[in-house]
């Protein structure tokens, strides 16, 4: 017998590529290609690394607060983790726990079956219809819990509010958790559905839409209830998670709301922009409220546009998955950026 029988080997998520060189157009892990809030920038640079010898607050009252005060919810409705990834790794691990499966679409974020596998929590991945829209109907089964994506990823569609009320009347006795990574972009949020469903968990980041990925911040807000179940499997595994600096620096990020809007907005003109653009170059996509569009070319194959763009150091995503792996996940980048999108792709198809 050998100690690797005694191993829990996982198969790993695998994240989108971080090219070591600068000169590159990033565009594989929607990134927000403008720079966070100034206010963070200041806030950064009044840390006293003096502080640094003590342990950060476990409750990151400060960035909670912040958060609460934005979104109009109390504080003992806000869990904070390094990035929703650690948040959404919380919430499987304390709300799934269930010998029913666990529901999500067969095509979404990619993490969701990773964690399921982790936690020996059982799973079921329902099909998206072929236009990539879920079927509210495929979630009225028994379950031990539904996660939903909402803008979903990578296909970017949206599912309206009502839909996700539709499924939460079905579901009265499961967590029905709405990752809204993207919502920012011009979707809408389930919070005001929190006041009629105890069962409504909504889990949000500052990778994207708060230009933020490298901070790790993402938070979800629930019922109180809820919240502290979260926070005791929390601390149960590890009580410091958020380091003071990103504490501050994430607590400036809330309070400029102005700023926030004007990224978002440009981003969602260049993304407008980008739909049309690649509409006229054969490129076919469902409709996108996120800074991404998931696209796939009427005669071209998606591998070797992929493979064309980063030999002109233009990196996409590109999944080798069933039912997607003719599609691209192109991130909003900056006008300019697109626009050398856009001429490189004109390049490739020769029109
Ligand atoms: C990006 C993303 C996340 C994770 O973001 P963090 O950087 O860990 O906050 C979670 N869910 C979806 C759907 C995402 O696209």
């Amino acid at each position: 017998m050998s100690w690797e029988e005694n191993v829990r080997r996982v198969e790993p998520y695998v994240p989108g590529e971080q090219p070591k060189c600068d000169n590159v157009i990033k565009l594989n892990t929607n990134e927000c290609p403008y720079p966070p809030a100034p206010g963070v920038e200041a806030a950064a640079h009044k840390l006293v690394a003096d502080r640094l010898r003590l342990y950060p607050d476990t409750d990151a009252t400060k960035i909670v607060d912040a958060l609460a005060t934005y979104y109009k919810v109390k504080p003992e409705q806000v869990f904070v983790g390094v990035g929703s990834d650690d948040v959404l790794s919380m919430v499987f691990l304390t709300l799934f726990h269930s010998d029913k499966p666990v529901l999500f679409p067969d095509i979404t974020y990619s993490f969701y079956d990773v964690w399921a596998k982790l936690y020996d929590i059982p799973y079921e991945c329902i099909l998206l219809d072929e236009d990539f829209c879920i079927r509210k109907e495929d979630y009225y089964r028994p379950n031990g819990g539904i996660v939903i994506a909402n803008p979903n990823a990578p296909t970017g569609v949206f599912m309206p509010l009502s839909e996700i009320e539709d499924i939460l009347q079905h579901n009265p006795e499961s967590v029905v958790v709405v990752d809204e990574a993207y919502v920012d972009f011009g979707a809408t949020s389930a919070l005001p559905l929190l006041e009629k469903y105890e069962n409504l968990l909504i889990v949000q980041t500052f990778s994207k839409s708060r230009a933020m990925a490298g901070a790790r911040i993402g938070f979800a807000i629930g019922s109180e209830k809820m919240i502290r179940y979260i926070n005791d499997v929390k601390f149960s595994v590890n009580s410091y998670t958020m380091s003071f600096p990103v504490q501050e620096i994430g607590a400036e990020a809330v309070k400029d709301d102005a700023y926030f809007r004007e990224i978002v907005d440009k981003m969602i003109r260049t993304r407008e922009w980008t739909k049309e653009e690649l509409s006229k170059l054969g490129f076919t996509f469902p409709d996108s409220y996120t800074n991404f569009i998931f696209a796939t070319h009427r005669t071209e194959r998606a591998e070797d546009i992929f493979s064309y763009l980063k030999s002109k150091n233009i990196y996409v995503r590109h999944f080798k998955k069933p039912r997607i792996d003719n599609y691209l996940r192109i991130s909003i980048g900056t006008d300019e950026q697109m626009q050398i999108l856009i001429d490189t792709l004109k390049e490739y198809l020769k029109c």
